[in-house]
């Protein structure tokens, strides 16, 4: 049987919260005590009203510093990473902490002893794992978050009542493969069909409307199912959950389009279920950007890691409307002309153009900026003294009262 363990304790706290007070900014700090604006000349900044670390990004951060720190001496092992977020994960490394593959069914696991330390990351593990991990005995330190394990709690309920559980999620997110894990209940007989997007939605809602090419909608769907899924008789009474980053209108939208497709085949829509799991952290981040959107920048930046859902969500509510450049870190600035930042098309960081406007230092720059759940404000801060140095102003003079350097 797997031990849990308490990890942070009254001793380790204080080296815990210096730990993590190197991923906050002062600066980010004066501007969020202001308007939530920047000026000096010739750049104006504008941060989104709620951007940045969640509670769940920062509990698994703490939990993991201080495992390391309680259990020095030990074998400490992550499950894959503790968040997507490149420059924590290396401070994490630096700490000694060791890795172990994400994946559901534990394979490169079998070296693990009683010995072992093993943390859960925010966005959990699949219960095959959680099992498998148990057996052995590990030590189990669990940072899911609280969000994450409600969705589990709510598929799990569909699979006790029969119903089939309908995810809107990306299908190699750990997350989703986690929650689709629990969607088989306890007795493993529960069936769960992952969808990503409109069309998925669409095709699934005619499918439920008409029936149709069996063979066809599983191919279509292949690999986002449960095994031995079958569209004739799985889709009798559905429940909608979602993976907790997912856009929120989108996931609305989705929702309807089945509840309609339902109704229209049963007269009714009670064989139809759906709880909006989105977190209250993704949603507030999203809003945050739909308003600052409203106050028309020239140019937005999203920061954060290119392997993040919530932060891409940003990215791309943001491209819709806005020229819009998705960027790690301040390091991606080369200049007042070129940025590297995330391109779409090559899911890869790609040499990009900054407006023209951009080098004209007597034309004010109004830029706006927002970061994913996993991006630290000092990265943040980092991307706006980068913007200040390439435009040749300093921040000092806007804020007297800081001891900014
Ligand atoms: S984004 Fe939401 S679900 Fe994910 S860790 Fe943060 S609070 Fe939890």
């Amino acid at each position: 049987m797997a031990r849990s363990i308490n990890v942070r304790r009254k001793e380790v706290l204080p080296l815990v919260q210096e730990e993590v007070r190197r991923y906050g900014s002062e600066l980010i700090d004066e501007i969020r005590m202001g308007e939530n604006v920047l000026r000096v000349p010739g750049l104006e900044i504008r941060l989104a009203e709620a951007f940045g670390f969640c509670d769940g990004v920062q509990r698994a951060i703490e939990i993991a510093y201080a495992t390391c720190h309680v259990m020095k001496g030990k074998r400490v092992w992550l499950i894959g990473e503790i968040i997507h977020n490149p420059e924590v994960n290396a401070r994490l490394d630096a700490l000694g902490l060791l890795h172990l593959p994400w994946n559901t069914d534990g394979k490169g696991y079998e070296h693990l002893t009683a010995e072992d330390v093993v943390i859960i990351p925010a966005f959990g593990i699949s219960l095959k794992l959680r099992k498998m991990l148990e057996e052995r005995g590990v030590q189990l330190v669990d940072s899911t978050c609280g969000n994450v394990v409600k969705v589990w709690q709510r598929v799990r309920s569909y699979a006790q009542r029969g119903i089939t559980s309908i995810i809107h999620g990306k299908v190699h997110h750990e997350e989703s493969m986690a929650t689709a894990s629990h969607s088989l209940g306890e007795d493993g007989r529960g069936r769960f069909l992952i969808i990503y997007n409109k069309r998925d939605a669409e095709l699934l809602a005619d499918y439920i409307r008409h029936g149709g090419d069996r063979e066809q909608f599983l191919t279509h769907f292949e690999g986002c199912h449960s095994a031995g899924f079958d569209p004739d008789t799985d889709l009798n009474e559905i429940g909608m959950a979602n993976q907790t980053t997912m856009l929120k209108g989108e996931t609305a939208q989705l929702q309807q389009m089945l509840r309609e497709a339902v109704q229209q085949r049963d007269g009714d829509d009670s064989r139809f279920h759906a709880y909006d799991t989105i977190c209250g952290a993704t949603q507030d981040r999203q809003q945050a950007l739909f308003d600052l959107l409203e106050t028309k920048p020239d140019t937005m930046f999203i920061i954060g890691g290119y392997n993040s859902s919530n932060t891409s969500h940003l990215a791309h509510i943001s491209a819709s409307r806005l020229p819009t450049f998705f960027v790690r870190d301040a390091s991606c600035l080369k200049s007042l002309q070129q940025v590297r930042a995330f391109d779409w098309k090559t899911k890869s960081e790609q040499l990009m153009s900054l407006p023209d406007f951009a080098t004209d230092l007597q034309r004010t720059w109004r830029i706006g900026i927002t970061a994913g759940a996993s991006c630290p404000n000092n990265i943040v801060e980092g991307v706006i003294r980068r913007l200040a140095s390439l435009r040749q102003t300093t921040l000092e003079q806007f804020f007297p009262s800081s001891q900014l350097s």
